[in-house]
């Protein structure tokens, strides 16, 4: 198969004895639509035996899966019952070293707050032959299906991305850095603590009346945006009991999306011999 054509098995690094492994694939499934994965991608889960996936990954990049495929669902939406991140290296660590061939299906990019990094290290650790495939980040999915972009000559020399959500103990984002003006701040995770989020970036410089939106499952049937100002958008979400997957987007850029958001998702329905929306 074309796409056994990879990393040589770094063998150096296994365990003397040790059964020939197999082969990670560390796969971006996109942000939801199943249009938006790489050819790559698709062409690896089409063919695939053994997928671990997170819960984010839309049912219709799931529907390309072989029937016969085992599924392990590593995720669950409530991280508290979600298997902890040693325990899916040590999995991944433990299928590659039985000789098995396995996606690793994540969603949006591997490599964008997606932990990949710390999967991709356990497997380099352990000899485990991989490769990773990017795909559409959620912010860039939700720029795209939004009307919203990152950058423009005009409002944004800069974008940034953030986590609202943030280690136990651990440091909060530089708010400094993401209140910069001329510059587009896209927060993941910071659904929750949305209100925080907007008081922070006022209280570093940007002006109350800044545009703001959260989209909600950006790119599927589902996507909403709402859009705001860092002063009315935690009412404005709050009235339409918005829910995660969610991004936070916050700068000029805003504005244009009541020009270029073109997909209408109540209206969308799927064309024929192309995949359903998830
Ligand atoms: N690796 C992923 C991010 C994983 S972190 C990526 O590149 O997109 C999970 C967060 O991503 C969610 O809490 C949410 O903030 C964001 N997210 C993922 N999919 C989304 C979607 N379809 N719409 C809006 N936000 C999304």
């Amino acid at each position: 198969m074309e796409h056994d054509v990879g990393l040589a098995p770094r063998s150096g690094q296994r365990a003397a004895g040790a059964s020939a492994p197999g082969k990670v694939w560390l796969v971006g499934a996109g942000p939801g639509d199943p249009d938006l994965l790489t050819v790559k991608a698709a062409r690896l889960l089409a063919s695939a035996r053994v997928v671990l996936h997170d819960l984010l990954v839309g049912e219709g990049v799931m529907a390309l899966l072989p029937e016969g495929a085992r599924r392990i669902c590593v995720g669950k939406r409530d991280r508290r019952h979600s298997l902890p991140q040693e325990e899916i290296n040590a999995l991944l660590v433990e299928l590659g070293a039985a000789g098995e061939e396995v996606v690793r299906l994540k969603g949006g990019d591997p490599y964008v707050f997606g932990r990949g990094g710390e999967e991709a290290v356990a497997l380099a650790a352990a000899g485990i032959p991989f490769e990773v495939v990017p795909g559409i980040s959620s912010a860039q999915g939700m720029s795209a299906y939004a009307g919203i972009p990152l950058t423009h000559r005009d409002h944004a020399s800069s974008v940034v991305f953030a986590t609202g959500h943030c280690r136990e103990g651990g440091a909060g984002p530089d708010w400094a850095a993401l209140a910069r003006p001329h510059q587009t701040a896209v927060i993941y995770m910071g659904l929750g603590a949305l209100a925080g989020i907007c008081r922070q970036l006022v209280a570093h410089g940007l002006e109350p009346d800044t545009p703001a939106a959260v989209v909600e499952q950006a790119t599927t049937r589902h996507q909403r945006v709402v859009c705001g100002t860092l002063l009315t958008l935690p009412v404005l979400a709050a009235a339409q009991d918005l829910a995660a997957p969610a991004l936070i987007v916050v700068g000029e850029v805003v504005r244009l999306h009541g020009t270029l958001g073109w997909f209408a998702p109540a209206q969308a329905r799927p064309a024929q011999g192309r995949h359903p929306l998830p």
